[in-house]
């Protein structure tokens, strides 16, 4: 089995945590994200688990061992790079062999193993090619035969595809998914990109200076935010401020919401794709409204709220917005910045009587 454990890791930089009790398990075959924004913490926590970093203090651990006390060539691990890293000088069969050649393995099994790797990343017979001779997304894929071929139990990308253009990315990152998912191989894969970690990833881990906010699959992320970090930075999202009303709800303008429990700071959000138009609910203006093919993204505001900042919408094309009224079908509310549980929108009947 190779799990992957973090317990309680923390790596300070001049005082600073960039990775504050990190506690994450890893399960074998499985392929985590580690997502977030440009300082979050997640490439320290890739170079800890590779071991090319120490943590002040915790623990890792691959199966049931910890690695800590293991230099990163020791590790049964093998990581791709965010840019190209061939050797330049080497042509493709010598750079993918480089590491099986250090193990002393007879020329003939190298000669095997490096054809399958290649074949495995969609590169059959390209062993004579030169680094100069490949594409951008070639060299990436000859990354990976080279990090494969060390049949490591741990596969860590670190932003393996931020340097090719979009097309190019959607297309390996799916190549990527379906190849560790037919060996089986534990893998952790950092992005900065929720698109590409929800396409990827069988969990996502998010994480936010240096703090590790959720872990969840793709689907339960989106429609259960933990905080109001993840919230905000997976998907779009509206936040409405409310104000408490009588008998323990919260109002957003004409918007009445019951939540658990009320508390200071309350605030409730709402998913674009979670309010509906039509000939029920509260008048809005709408301000702009953007064709997007499959459907409309309606910038728009409630009628006599003034003080409540204006609500994305999306929209099917059967929606009728001649004479707008939205109602709200789904809804959260965070207090402090954490989930405190649905906001479950009422009808302004309810609350006025
Ligand atoms: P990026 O996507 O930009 O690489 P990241 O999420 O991977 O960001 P890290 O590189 O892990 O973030 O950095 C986490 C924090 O630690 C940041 O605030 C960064 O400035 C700091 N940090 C990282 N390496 C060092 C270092 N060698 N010395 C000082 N601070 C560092």
């Amino acid at each position: 089995m190779s799990d992957v454990t973090f317990e309680q890791i923390e790596k300070r930089y001049a005082g600073r945590a960039a990775v504050a009790d990190l506690n994450l398990r890893i399960r074998s075959g499985e392929l985590v994200c580690l997502l977030g924004p440009s300082g979050c913490g997640k490439t320290t926590t890739l170079r800890m688990l590779a071991g090319f970093l120490t943590p002040d203090s915790g623990d890792i651990s691959i199966g049931t061992r910890s690695v800590l006390n293991l230099g990163p060539e020791a590790r049964p691990t093998a990581m791709v790079f965010q840019r190209y890293t061939l050797w330049p000088h080497m042509n493709v069969f010598h750079n993918v062999a480089f590491g099986l050649k250090l193990r002393r393995l007879s020329p003939a099994f190298i000669r095997q193993k490096v054809k399958d790797a290649l074949t495995l990343v969609g590169l059959p017979g390209m062993e004579a090619r030169q680094p100069s001779q490949l594409s951008g997304g070639q060299q990436q894929r000859v990354a990976l035969a080279r990090a494969l071929v060390l049949e490591p139990e741990v596969l860590l990308l670190d932003e393996p595809l931020s340097s090719l253009d979009a097309k190019l990315r959607v297309q390996l990152r799916d190549e990527i998914r379906g190849i560790v998912q037919e060996l089986g191989i534990t893998t952790v894969f950092v992005t900065h990109d929720q698109e590409e970690a929800m396409a990827v990833a069988d969990r996502i881990a998010v994480m936010h200076e240096g703090v590790l906010h959720q872990v969840q699959t793709p689907g339960e992320l989106y429609d259960r935010p933990a905080t109001r970090f993840v919230a905000d930075f997976i998907g779009q999202m509206n936040f409405l401020s409310v104000q408490p009303g009588t008998s323990g709800t919260l109002l957003a303008g004409p918007l009445a919401f019951g939540v658990p429990q009320s508390a200071v700071g309350t605030e409730v959000a709402v998913r674009p794709e979670d309010m509906q138009f039509g000939e029920q609910g509260h008048p809005a203006q709408i301000l702009r409204v953007s064709d997007l093919g499959h459907y409309r993204e309606v910038l728009f505001r409630l009628e006599g709220a003034p003080d409540l900042a204006p609500m994305t919408a999306f929209v099917g094309k059967s929606e009728a917005l001649e004479t707008p009224r939205v109602r709200v079908r789904r809804a959260l509310a965070y207090a402090g910045g954490v989930l405190l549980g649905d906001a479950v929108p009422l009808s302004a009947q309810v609350v006025g009587s």
